[in-house]
């Protein structure tokens, strides 16, 4: 797949231009409102992680397509209601939006139940912005520690900056949190500025736009 190949090789320009891995970078394809014969094509090229931001649309898609690539690993990316916590862990591999204590209460009781534990993303609201979802960021420390109490796995941070600003002091914010926190994953960076996301530490990329083309719904 072109687009794919394209993003990879962008990826591994960026990367170099910042003395970086290219394997420090993975790649999610946010495959939200795209259906299952747009998103088979990347499978056949061998790529296999995916990002979503609906449990509902997820239980769809996704159950006949892991049963034909079982390696396959998808990542939640949007706001999840605390009572979808269950469904949320038996569909998903990663949650990038765990950002309130009730929702850390919820997963962790589902998490139990089901003897699974994914990694979590803990999400900043790092523009302060009054409709976004995200922890603040004062309260950052404090809930991390709380998630590091109930024992989840916490996988690292998770922005979405305003949409019309530029991104570097957001990226460059979210790293800094994350490394007093003592914390390696980042998740940030889209289609717009996924580069600049790499350069400022990014260890996942959401992009989805960049690799399906624009959304029609
Ligand atoms: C939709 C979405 C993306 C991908 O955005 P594009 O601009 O299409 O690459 C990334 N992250 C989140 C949280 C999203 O909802």
């Amino acid at each position: 797949m072109l687009a794919l190949q394209e993003i990879q090789n962008r990826m591994a320009k960026a990367s170099k231009t910042a003395g970086r891995k290219s394997t420090d970078t993975k790649l999610i394809a946010i495959s939200k409102t795209r259906s299952v014969e747009e998103i088979r094509p990347l499978l056949e090229s061998g790529h296999r992680l995916f990002g979503e931001n609906r449990v509902q649309e997820v239980a769809e898609k996704w159950p006949v397509l892991r049963e034909e690539y079982p390696d396959v690993k998808v990542h939640l990316v949007g706001q999840l209601q605390s009572n979808k916590a269950e469904e949320a862990i038996a569909h998903f591999d990663a949650i990038h939006s765990l950002d309130r204590k009730s929702l850390l209460k919820a997963l962790a009781k589902a998490m139990d139940k089901s003897g699974k534990n994914i990694p979590c993303f803990v999400q900043i609201n790092i523009g302060e912005e009054s409709q976004k979802g995200g922890c603040t960021i004062s309260e950052t420390g404090a809930f991390l520690q709380t998630v590091l109490d109930t024992g989840i796995d916490l996988a690292g941070l998770m922005c979405l900056p305003p949409s019309k600003a530029d991104p570097v002091p957001y990226f460059a914010l979210l790293a800094k949190l994350a490394k007093d926190n003592d914390l390696t994953g980042l998740s940030m960076g889209m289609s717009a500025d996924f580069e600049t996301a790499i350069k400022l530490g990014a260890t996942h990329v959401r992009v989805g736009t960049a690799l399906f083309g624009p959304r029609t719904i």
